[in-house]
C-alpha cells in the first residue's frame, strides 16, 4: 500500500449515512433526515 493521498481514498469525505433507528441499516441520510432503505423520516410505512 502506497503512503499518502492515494491510499486514503474517500476517507476525507463526511459520511452522509448513519445507522437508521428503524431498519438498523447505515442508510439514514443525516442532511435529508431520510432513510434511503426504509424511508424513515419521509414516510411512516416501510419502504420495500
Ligand atoms: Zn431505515
Amino acid at each position: 500500500m502506497a503512503k499518502g493521498t492515494a491510499s486514503f481514498g474517500k476517507m476525507g469525505k463526511k459520511h452522509t449515512h448513519v445507522k437508521c433507528a428503524r431498519c438498523g441499516k447505515p442508510a439514514f441520510n443525516q442532511r435529508q433526515k431520510i432513510c434511503a432503505s426504509c424511508g424513515f423520516g419521509k414516510t411512516r410505512r416501510l419502504n420495500k
